[in-house]
């Protein structure tokens, strides 16, 4: 896929692996289909490009008490159910994605007290320092990104706009992506899109056209 983009010079360039959790993928408390296939496919890819970033990072979903974020009657739009709670299975990476995350460098935890959908809330801690993600990029020389994890119409379309609006050239893989709802993908896309955000491979589609995450 996207050999126009791997022909890029790359020292400038980092992979941004948005929260691919147990919670995310089946069998999780908030799977969303295809989300192990992206882990998967995320492990290949870094086993056959990985070193052609300057950089990996990864996102996680990181939560304490987010408020609001968890519901027990979850709309799936605004409030959702638990998930990623810290210290839970359900926050760990995929055991699929496992590969990948060897080439990890830094991870950026998000939402521990309230939602958090983009990467560039996060942070990541050096020592006794939490430096957010931008900070981290551009203190490495980064001006493109590659973006790929879960789900499309959230974490990684949030993610996507911040890295774009933060300056950088943002590219999303959505062959290694998964939506939890076709209809927010499309919009999702759609604005990914109008933000001049590159989309590259085809988009794993298996969601649902309602909106109800399976599982
Ligand atoms: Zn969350």
């Amino acid at each position: 896929m996207a050999d126009n983009i791997r022909r890029r010079p790359r020292e400038h360039q980092a992979l941004i692996l948005v929260d691919v959790q147990n919670d995310f993928c089946e069998g999780g408390s908030l799977a969303v289909a295809g989300g192990a296939e992206v882990a998967r496919r995320i492990s290949a890819h870094v086993l056959g490009h990985g070193d052609e970033y300057a950089t990996i990072v990864a996102t996680a979903d990181w939560h304490d008490d987010p408020g609001g974020h968890f519901a027990e009657h979850p709309d799936f739009v605004d409030s959702w159910p638990p998930h990623c709670r810290i210290g839970s299975n359900g926050a760990l990476f995929h055991p699929a994605a496992e590969p990948a995350f060897e080439h990890v460098e830094a991870i950026f935890r998000k939402g521990s007290h309230a939602a958090a959908y983009s990467g560039f809330e996060g942070f990541t801690t050096v020592g006794d320092k939490r430096i957010a993600l931008a900070d981290w990029l551009r203190d490495r020389a980064i001006e493109q990104v590659e973006i790929a994890g879960i789900a499309t119409d959230h974490c990684v379309r949030a993610t996507a706009l911040d890295a774009a609006d933060e300056g950088f050239e943002t590219t999303v893989l959505l062959d290694m992506t998964a939506g939890v709802a076709r209809q927010s993908t499309n919009a999702a896309l759609a604005a990914m899109r109008e933000a001049g955000i590159l989309l590259v491979g085809e988009l794993h589609d298996v969601t649902s056209p309602q909106g109800h995450p399976p599982g």
